[in-house]
C-alpha cells in the first residue's frame, strides 16, 4: 500500500482544459450542426495544418481510424507488406492487418526508442508497401535515413505522428514528411478532444480519394463544398469524420497549443536538469535532447538498469504516491505480432529497451512541488543498493542532487 493519501499522489496524466472550451461546446450545442464537417473542423484542420506544415489535413475520429484510412488509401492487400516498428502502439498494425497485409516489425535505435533505419532496411523486400515510422516521444525518427529507403523505391512514407505534433527536424516540421502522416488526439496526447485523429495528406494527388473513404465511400465533401449537386457513392469508405462537438474542443486546445508546449516543456526542462547527475551517478539513462531536433515533451523517458530494476522502480515511486508508467509490450512478440506479423529476426534493442522503460508523469498542470516529489521520489531511489553487481564505477557515487 502507497503511504501517500490518495489526494496527494501525483498521477501520470492528467488532460489541459483549453480556455476556450466551454465556449465552443456551447455554441454547437445551441446550434443545429452537432455532425461532422461544420465550422469548427473546418478551423481546427487550418490550425493543424499550420502546426504541421502538412498539405491538406482531414479530422478523423482517432488515430487508429486514421491509420485504417491510410491502409485503403495506399490500396494494401493480402500479400503486402508494411515494415514497423515493433516498439509502437498496436494500431500501426491492426490497420495493416485490417487489409489482410502483413506487418514486418523492425527493431529500434536505443539511443531515441525510433526505428533504426538499418533494421527497416533490412525488412524490406519486392512486396513492402508502405513503411510506417512513429516519432517516439516526440523525438523525430531519421527521416533522411528513412525516406530513402522509401520514395525511389515507390514505398510510401507513413509518419504515425501521435507523438510527434509540432516537433521538427531541422527545418522538417513532423507530418509533413511522409506521403501521409496520422495524429491523436486522445486524452493522453498533448492535444487532445476526448478521442479525436488526423490524416494529413501530404502528396496532392490522394487528397480527393482521402476525403471520399472517409466519408462513407461518397462525394459528400464536395457536394458540401458546393462543387457537385448531389452526392453518390463512389468508392470503399467507412465513416471517419469526427462531430463537431469533438472539433469544438480540439479547436480550443489548438489555438493554446503554445501554452500546452510552453507547460510540457517546463516539465521536461526541470526532470532533465534535475536528474542528470542522479542519473550520472547510477548509471541510468535519460531520454535527451538531440542535435537539430526539436522535440514535442510529449514524454520523459529513463531506462533503467534491467527489468527488475524497473519494477523496483515503479514500486518505490509508488510508495512514494508517484505514478509513474511502462508502454509497449513489443508487438513482435505479442500473441496477435506473432499470429499476422513476422520479422527478419529477434529483436533484442526492442526487447531490452521495453524491459527497462521508465515514463514520469509529465502534463501541463504539473505543479512545481510536485515536480519536485518527483525529483526527489527519483533520486532517493539507489538501483544498487542492493546489488552485488553494482559496476565498478558506481562503487563511490554517492546518490544525490
Ligand atoms: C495514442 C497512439 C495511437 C492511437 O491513437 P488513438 O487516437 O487512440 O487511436 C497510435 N499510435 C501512437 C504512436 C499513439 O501514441
Amino acid at each position: 500500500m502507497s503511504a501517500v493519501a490518495a489526494a496527494d499522489e501525483i498521477v501520470f496524466s492528467r488532460p489541459f482544459r483549453a480556455p476556450g472550451e466551454f465556449a465552443n461546446l456551447v455554441e454547437v450545442l445551441r446550434s443545429d450542426h452537432a455532425h461532422g464537417d461544420g465550422g469548427f473542423t473546418r478551423r481546427a484542420t487550418a490550425r493543424l495544418r499550420a502546426v504541421t506544415g502538412a498539405r491538406d489535413a482531414l479530422l478523423t475520429t482517432s488515430c487508429t481510424h486514421a491509420l485504417e484510412l491510410a491502409g485503403l488509401l495506399l490500396g494494401l492487400r493480402a500479400g503486402d507488406e508494411v515494415v514497423l516498428p515493433s516498439f509502437t502502439f498496436p494500431s500501426a498494425a491492426t490497420a495493416v492487418v485490417a487489409r489482410g497485409a502483413t506487418p514486418v516489425f523492425a527493431d529500434l535505435d536505443p539511443a531515441t526508442g525510433n526505428a533504426d533505419p538499418a533494421s527497416v532496411a533490412e525488412s524490406l523486400t519486392p512486396r513492402t508497401r508502405a513503411v510506417v515510422v512513429m516519432h517516439y516521444g516526440g523525438v523525430p525518427v531519421d527521416l533522411g535515413a528513412v525516406g530513402a529507403l522509401c520514395g525511389p523505391q515507390g514505398i510510401a512514407l507513413v509518419e504515425d505522428n501521435a507523438h510527434g505534433l509540432g516537433g521538427s527536424a531541422g527545418d522538417r516540421m513532423l507530418g509533413s514528411a511522409g506521403v501521409l502522416a496520422t495524429q491523436s488526439f486522445h486524452d493522453t496526447k498533448n492535444v487532445h478532444c476526448g478521442e479525436g485523429g488526423a490524416l494529413l495528406v501530404n502528396d496532392p494527388a490522394l487528397v480527393r480519394r482521402a476525403e471520399i473513404i472517409r466519408e462513407k465511400g461518397t462525394n459528400r465533401a464536395r457536394f458540401l463544398r458546393g462543387e457537385v449537386h448531389r452526392y453518390t457513392w463512389l468508392d470503399e469508405g467507412s465513416s471517419y469524420l469526427p462531430s463537431e462537438l469533438n472539433a469544438a474542443v480540439l479547436d480550443a486546445q489548438l489555438a493554446a497549443f503554445d501554452t500546452i508546449q510552453g507547460l510540457r516543456h517546463r516539465v521536461w526542462n526541470v526532470y532533465a536538469a534535475g536528474l542528470a547527475a542522479w542519473a550520472r551517478d547510477t548509471g541510468v539513462r535519460l531520454m535527451s535532447e538531440q542535435p537539430g531536433l526539436e522535440h514535442t515533451a510529449h514524454l520523459f523517458w529513463l531506462l533503467l538498469p534491467d527489468a527488475g530494476r524497473r519494477e523496483a522502480m515503479l514500486r518505490h515511486l509508488h510508495d512514494r504516491g508517484v505514478r509513474a508508467a511502462f508502454h509497449y509490450v513489443p508487438l513482435d512478440t505479442s500473441p496477435a505480432g506473432e499470429r499476422f506479423g513476422r520479422r527478419i529476426r529477434p529483436l533484442s534493442a526492442t526487447a531490452e529497451f521495453a524491459s527497462r522503460l521508465v515514463r514520469l508523469p509529465l502534463w501541463p498542470g504539473l505543479a512545481p512541488a510536485q515536480i519536485e516529489r518527483v525529483l526527489e521520489a527519483v533520486t532517493s531511489f539507489d538501483p544498487w543498493s542492493t546489488a552485488a553487481d553494482r559496476p565498478r564505477v558506481q562503487a563511490r557515487a554517492t546518490i544525490s542532487r
